[in-house]
This record gives C-alpha cells, sequence and structure tokens, in this order.
C-alpha cells in the first residue's frame, strides 16, 4: 500500500545527518529539533500555535480535554472513521454522537449534523477522510449558529487546503477551534515511529494544551489540572522537519497517481470514483474506490493474487463495534455509512510509484471488472 523504504533512499543523506546530529546533542527530549520543527510547522500550516505530541490519538485527546467539558456533554462525529475519533470522546466520559456522512465524498454529513445538534451538544469533530476536507464552510456556520467548538481531525489530510466562502484559503485543521493530526510512518507527514501535533489561533487554548501535555504542569512541579504525558520525541521532529521540506511534492506525487486512476476508472458502470469537491484540495492519503457491482472479496483476492495490496477502510461502522454498543444505535441507523463498509476498497497510493506499476494495477482492476 505504501512504499517507505524508497522514499527514504531518496532522502536518506538529510535524514541520517539529522538523526546522527539528534544523538551526538543527546537531547533527546524536547530539544531544538522539537521547537525549530514547530514553528516550521506553524508557519507551513499559517497557524498561531502548535503544540507537537506523542501520536494522533493523544492530540484528539488533549484537544478534547482542553475544552473543559463536563461528563454526558455530547460530541458529534462521524461513524464512517477510524476508531481513534470516537474512542476519545469516549474515554473522557463524554457521551459521542455518531451522523452519517456523505456517499460520494466519504466526510461528515452536514444534514445528519443538524439532525443530531440537542442543547447537550458542545462539539463537533469532522474527519477530513482520506485527504479531502469536510464542508468546512457549513461547519463552522453550524458551530457560530449553535455555540459549538470544532476539531478538525486533520490525521489523513495534513497539507490539504480548503477555500472558505469569503475566499481565503486555509490549511486543513486550522480553521476550527482547534486541528490535530498524526505523524504515524504511513500518513502523508510520517516520522518514523509515533507522533502527532495540535493546532490552534487561540492563545489561551493553546497555553492549556501546552499545560495538558506537559502532566498539567503550569510551572515545574507546579501541576494546575490532571493532564498526560505526551511528547513528540527529538530524533522524530528532525525526521519530520526534512520531510517536511519534500510534503508538497510527496503531495503532488499522491495527486498524479490519483488522476491516473480516475480517468481509467471513471465511467466505469462497476465502480465509483472518489469525488473530489471544488472547494478543497485532495492530497489523497488513501484512493478509495466503491464498487457497486460485483464482489468486494473476489476482486482484493484477485488483485492479491497478482501481488497487489489493497484494504478495506473501514469494514466496520463505529455504530456497530462492540466497543460503541449502545441501546440509541442498532444496524440500519447509518445506511450511507453501512453501505460504504461493504463497497468500499482502497488501492496502493503513495509518493513512490512508477508509471509501470501504476498500469499494472489499474489494468488489473479493469481485467478483473471487465
Ligand atoms: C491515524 C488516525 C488517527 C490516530 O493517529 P495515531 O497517531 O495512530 O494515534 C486518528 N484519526 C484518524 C482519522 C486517523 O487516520
Amino acid at each position: 500500500m505504501v512504499d517507505l523504504k524508497t522514499q527514504y533512499d531518496h532522502i536518506k543523506t538529510e535524514v541520517d545527518l539529522a538523526i546522527q546530529n539528534v544523538i551526538n546533542s543527546t537531547a533527546f527530549i524536547n530539544g531544538p529539533e522539537v521547537k525549530s520543527f514547530q514553528a516550521e510547522l506553524e508557519q507551513y500550516l499559517g497557524v498561531k500555535h502548535v503544540i507537537p505530541c506523542a501520536n494522533g490519538t493523544d492530540a484528539l485527546q488533549i484537544a478534547m480535554m482542553a475544552l473543559g467539558l463536563k461528563p454526558g456533554d455530547e460530541v458529534i462525529t462521524a461513524d464512517f472513521t477510524y476508531v481513534a475519533t470516537a474512542e476519545v470522546i469516549a474515554l473522557l466520559g463524554l457521551k459521542p454522537v455518531l451522523v452519517d456522512v456523505h456517499p460520494e465524498t466519504f466526510d461528515i454529513d452536514l444534514k445528519a449534523i443538524e439532525k443530531a445538534i440537542t442543547p447537550h451538544t458542545k462539539a463537533i469533530v469532522p474527519v477530513h477522510l482520506f485527504g479531502q476536507c469536510a464542508d468546512m464552510q457549513g461547519l463552522l456556520n453550524l458551530a457560530k449558529k449553535h455555540k459549538l467548538f470544532i476539531i478538525e481531525d486533520t490525521a489523513q489530510a495534513f497539507g490539504a487546503e480548503y477555500t472558505l466562502g469569503d475566499g481565503t484559503r486555509h490549511k486543513a485543521g486550522t480553521m476550527g477551534t482547534m486541528g490535530t493530526t498524526s505523524f504515524f510512518p504511513s500518513k502523508n507527514l510520517g516520522c518514523y515511529g509515533d507522533g502527532g501535533a495540535i493546532y490552534t489561533n487561540d492563545d489561551q487554548l493553546a497555553q492549556k494544551i501546552k499545560m495538558i501535555s506537559n502532566h498539567g504542569q503550569s510551572v515545574q512541579y507546579v501541576h494546575d489540572s490532571i493532564g498526560v504525558n505526551s511528547r513528540l520525541d527529538s530524533i522524530q521532529a528532525a525526521i519530520l522537519r526534512v520531510k517536511l521540506k519534500h510534503l508538497d511534492q510527496y503531495a503532488a506525487a499522491r495527486q498524479k497517481v490519483a488522476t491516473y486512476y480516475d480517468a481509467a476508472f471513471a465511467g466505469h458502470a462497476k465502480i465509483r470514483i472518489p469525488k473530489r469537491m471544488p472547494n478543497s484540495t485532495h492530497v489523497f492519503h488513501q484512493y478509495t474506490l466503491r464498487l457497486v457491482q460485483g464482489d468486494r472479496t473476489k476482486l482484493r483476492e484477485f488483485l492479491s493474487s497478482r501481488d497487489i495490496p489493497a484494504m478495506i477502510y473501514y469494514p466496520i461502522p463505529l455504530h456497530l463495534q462492540k466497543a460503541f454498543q449502545d441501546p440509541r444505535y442498532k444496524a440500519g441507523d447509518f445506511p450511507i455509512t453501512e453501505e460504504l463498509c461493504a463497497s468500499v476498497i482502497s488501492l496502493p497510493m503513495h509518493t513512490e510509484m512508477d508509471p509501470e506499476t501504476l498500469k499494472y494495477i489499474a489494468d488489473t482492476v479493469l481485467e478483473y471488472l471487465n
């Protein structure tokens, strides 16, 4: 699905030097590399504060903790997402309220959110799934009207750009109250281990986030709130600084792969290509097709027999997972998510795809379908 080895080979000299410098400095925790990465990320994203942390799940949890919500407060998120998004809501004793998604973009559905809002709703967590921003202008309008916080889960859309109604362009994660991301190795900006970050333009929230991620500490050994220990280590920051310089080129490589797949599959009776929205760029964390006719398991087996990996993101809707069992939800409640879970298939997508491999993958999919 990804080719991190070839990607590394192309930047090996830079990366090896960066890692060796950290080891020589022995500043493994909160070293200068972390501060430089933070500043470079703030500049890249055009956001006032970036607070690095240990992973994307922690980023979501810390962001949610910084809002100071009370047990039972409702947080709306998509039923069709990676589990982390809803998990942290439940973990903090808040109430996850799941809603359906748009069938062609896979992103959270605005009308569904509107229906789910109650007097207890405090926040919305849109997930920019597979690399394209959710309807942020619509979400911001809704949040303003109902006085809700927005935490953008940007783990799959790092670097995507959205154009608001006033024509201004913003990086994913910088439009809501806060944005969170993950630097898991296979994400669009990935390190060589775990990493994550939270972003915000709000000075007070930034202070809180810093404090929470460092044991609730305001001054050394003075603890104002219950926090967590969540840090990005210096070696990962040094690697990320190297990769950030290549990120736009990486995004272009992914978009080229997607354009090829689109052209190969557009209009085919048995599949639907992912829809691109005019107001968001798509950084294609995943290239995800819907198989509207035919047997997905057999397609996957056929691809596998030709040495082509394919993945199902995601096979089970959150509301049908044992962990999220709730008398509020039953099969049939979120028909679009349920249909997507039964029909989506993601093809190999990465920054190092050569034209022959790409053609081989597309031809093999078509050979099976025709
Ligand atoms: C990867 C991912 C996360 C979690 O990130 P980790 O760094 O693995 O904790 C959260 N949300 C979404 C949508 C993701 O894809």
